[in-house]
């Protein structure tokens, strides 16, 4: 595999696919340790969903990927996602737009994504269900939980979810099946591992007090640098980008909002 950006330290990590082969061998890659992961934790790897994640990976490279099996697509940018949904129309790709949604942007989303893993506001599920109703269409919805106490990241904090879920039964067209979160960037894999858990005993929470309000009850968590501890934890569905299409050159703060300018409060 020929790989790129070899100054970046992640470059020997995630090989850059470029050939159906190579797709096949980094997805294949990925689900030995999916299966690996789950095996440790007594789970049947069958109920973990592997969602390939391809924000910045150009149509060219994504038809390969697809050609290779790759079915399910994650971006996290509605525009990119739609341009993606437009070239790529003559294949088979359900979209799935893990990313934070911009209100104005709800009428897109309703006409081509398949799911939606970031639903954190009233605002969105109002706009959404609106355009849906429109369109004709339900869209299946995880509510994104802030689990990591960090105040640059969207979510809700894990005691407003109960609430929120409560308010979503009237958006009829929403189908909610689950939680998402983004664990703790650091290496310190326990501090990642307490993001994990706390979604999941949020998850067992609701499904003991209110289990009409999540649906399957999925947990969406896990990305490249963590996804086996997600599925040690419970996780049935990692977004995983860079392990199967090599390291991105872009910033994690053009995906996140960057933290606050030092002295602004
Ligand atoms: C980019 C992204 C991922 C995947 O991250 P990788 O490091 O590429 O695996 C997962 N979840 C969200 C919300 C993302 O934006």
């Amino acid at each position: 595999m020929s790989t790129v950006d070899a100054d970046t330290p992640e470059a020997p990590q995630h090989p850059h696919a470029e050939t159906v082969e190579e797709f096949r061998a980094a997805i294949a890659a990925v689900r030995a340790k999916m299966a690996a992961a789950a095996q440790r934790a007594g789970r049947d790897e069958s109920e973990i969903r592997l969602l390939p994640v391809s924000k910045t990976v150009p149509e060219p490279r994504l038809r390969v990927a697809i050609e290779a099996g790759c079915h399910q697509l994650g971006e996290n940018k509605v525009q990119e996602a739609k341009r993606k949904a437009e070239n790529l129309a003559d294949l088979n790709v359900d979209w799935s737009l893990i990313g934070h949604l911009q209100t104005n942007k709800a009428k897109d989303v309703a006409r081509f994504a398949s799911e939606f893993q970031a639903l954190d506001s009233l605002r969105a599920a109002e706009a959404l269900d609106r355009r849906l109703q429109a369109a004709g269409r339900s869209l299946d919805v995880f509510v994104q939980v802030n689990t990591s106490a960090e105040d640059q990241k969207y979510g809700l904090a894990p005691d407003d979810v109960v609430g929120f879920l409560r308010e979503l039964p009237k958006f009829e067209t929403l189908r909610v099946q689950g939680l998402m979160t983004l664990a703790l960037f650091t290496p310190d894999t326990e501090r990642v591992r307490a993001c994990f858990v706390l979604l999941r005993n949020l998850r067992d929470r609701v499904r003991d007090t209110d289990p009409d309000l999540i649906g399957p009850g999925e947990l969406s968590m896990g990305m490249s640098g963590d996804y086996e501890v997600a599925i040690e934890e419970g996780s049935t569905c990692v977004r995983v980008g860079q392990a199967i299409f090599g390291a991105r050159s872009y910033p994690d703060s053009y995906y996140w909002p960057p933290q606050r300018p030092s002295g602004e409060v």
